[in-house]
């Protein structure tokens, strides 16, 4: 695991740091927050927690501040998250080593959230010069319409522990260009490594000399922060990233004062394995999509509807491909998985596998709380398989752990209808070499979630497309494609250059 207290040193973070800034540090009144690693129970350190009088200081400085950021011209405003990519590629190993440190990824998916953070500025730089309106032809002599996009305000952004800044980064740095300012409430989880972004990124606002406020960090407990923010008309956006009961309580909250919410939540991700298969290709991208961050991704491929006919050489091809992944230390090359976040998530995934059992499902491989040397952790647990059936209610919720359901199926109608019958809708994929089922499966009839595969898995998303589900999922989109929008407000202007006034539908009111 490496000598942490130089990593800390060297992304200039103490052992004890306070948990709100908006381009310096506050003075926090709240209690210690301890940041534990998962892979051996350490404390990293801790961080004082801010209250309601930090609260109130750092909103009201983001308002400020978007009063002047608003005013940079956007393609600027483009170049400022240019230099923050720039430092996030010049920080990227250490960034990566604290993000495995503190949420226990491996290393190479530690650096590769770094990396999408740099790949989203570099989307963000392009994007700011394409905040494109469209213009209409008016149906009124010498009139001339269009649409124009402008900045929306102080954007709340919340986020789960699983990608704790990656997420944070497709937020923010689209609002940027927009011309907005960012509130970011991280998880508990995982405080550090916000702190140590945070510091990267103010470095870049003050060369440039920018005012404080224009990014900046909450930790503070859900009812003292987490609650404010999600009830404060000042926050005209909220983008929440987290399970679908947090969801449910945000979205509320934020449609109760007529905010605008964008809701990333939980997944319960299928794939088809059809009898046209590339079994070993099909085997190769489940084994990531389920085990990848320890199955603690909200793509993480949780059911694998297979086809009777092969189903027992898919069975037999996946165990031997369990078998062959090292679990352990994430800074050990050889590591494929590395610990479950914390003893909690070990709770739930041995919940799971009971109310499996006691609904007639049976486990295959896996599912046991390792123990010894680096496993007494308490956090490593074995993968489990398990054969189960599409309507079981177990198979319906999200379980965040490596937990892996297995369906047989008769029909491409058959798989499809089990795949959709679970209540989120993000990612979904097919392994098929049938072109007829593979067309079937993109249709308005097929998947029914925000993404839909090919022969790949059902994570490790590309940040030029719209990133988000369907269903309890929450129906938000971030990242690539046209999502920007959503972080601007749209306005639609008619210039008369005529010397009358005629008026649409038919409607005469001729005051002579
Ligand atoms: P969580 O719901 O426990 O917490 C997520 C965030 O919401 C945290 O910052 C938490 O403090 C905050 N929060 C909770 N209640 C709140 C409240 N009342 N007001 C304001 N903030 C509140 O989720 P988690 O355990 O950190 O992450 C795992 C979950 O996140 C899984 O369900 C996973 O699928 C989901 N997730 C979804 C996506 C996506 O893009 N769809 C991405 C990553 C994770």
């Amino acid at each position: 695991m490496g000598d942490y207290e130089k990593l800390l040193e060297n992304l200039n973070l103490s052992r004890e740091e306070p948990g709100a800034g908006t381009g310096s540090w506050l003075k926090c009144g709240g209690k210690l927050l301890h940041s534990v690693s998962p892979i051996n129970g350490e404390v990293i350190g801790g961080v004082y927690t801010a209250e309601g009088e930090e609260y109130e200081r750092i909103v009201s400085v983001a308002v400020d501040a978007f009063k002047e950021w608003r005013n940079v011209p956007a393609p600027k405003r483009g170049d400022i998250v240019r230099q923050i990519g720039n430092a996030m590629r010049a920080n990227k190993e250490k960034l990566g080593s604290l993000i495995s440190l503190e949420v226990g990824k491996i290393k190479t998916e530690g650096d590769g959230e770094v990396q999408e953070m740099i790949d989203i500025a570099d989307f963000a730089l392009g994007q700011s010069r394409m905040l494109y309106g469209k213009t209409m032809h008016s149906e009124r002599k010498k009139h001339r319409m269009y649409e124009q996009w402008h900045p929306l305000g102080p954007i709340g952004v919340i986020t789960a522990f699983n990608f704790p800044v990656a997420v944070w980064s497709w937020n923010a740095f689209i609002a940027l260009i927009a011309g907005n300012t960012v509130i970011w409430k991280p998880s508990s989880v995982a405080p550090f490594s916000a702190i140590a972004t945070m510091k990267i990124v103010w470095k870049v606002l003050k060369e440039n000399g920018l005012p404080e406020g224009i990014l900046s960090l909450l930790i503070g407990k859900r009812v003292d922060i987490g609650e404010a923010l999600i009830k404060d008309d000042r926050i005209p956006l909220i983008s929440a990233t987290g399970s679908v009961s947090m969801g449910l309580h945000v979205s509320k909250e934020v449609a109760a004062r007529l905010g605008r919410s964008i809701l990333e939540l939980g997944g319960n991700n299928g794939v088809i394995v059809s009898p046209s298969t590339d079994l070993d290709l099909a085997v190769r991208a489940i084994v990531f999509g389920a085990l990848g961050t320890a199955g603690q991704r909200c793509t993480t491929i949780r059911r694998v509807i297979v086809h009777k006919e092969i189903y027992k050489a898919f069975v037999e091809a996946l165990i031997q491909a369990y078998n062959r992944v090292q679990i352990g230390d994430p800074f050990a090359n050889s590591t494929l998985m590395g610990p479950l976040i914390n003893h909690g998530a070990v709770t739930s995934m041995q919940t799971a596998l009971k109310k499996l059992k006691d609904q007639g499902g049976r486990i295959v491989y896996g599912g046991e709380v390792l123990s010894g040397g680096i496993y007494n952790a308490g956090t490593y647990v074995k993968p489990c398989i398990c054969e189960a059936k599409a309507d079981y209610p177990i198979v319906h919720e999200e379980t965040f752990a490596p937990i892996l359901y297995l369906i047989q199926y008769r029909t491409i109608d058959e798989a499809i209808r089990y795949h959709n019958e679970v209540p989120q809708g993000l990612s979904s994929a097919i392994f098929t070499n049938d072109i007829r089922e593979s067309e079937i499966f993109l249709s308005h009839t097929g998947s029914d979630c925000g993404i839909a595969n090919v022969n790949l898995g059902t994570s490790g998303a590309e940040i030029g497309g719209a990133f988000g589900g369907e269903k309890k999922t929450g129906g938000g989109r971030e990242a690539g494609s046209d999502v920007w929008k959503t972080y601007m407000r749209r306005q639609t202007c008619t210039i008369n250059w005529s010397n009358d006034i005629p008026l649409v539908q038919g409607v005469q009111f001729d005051i002579g």
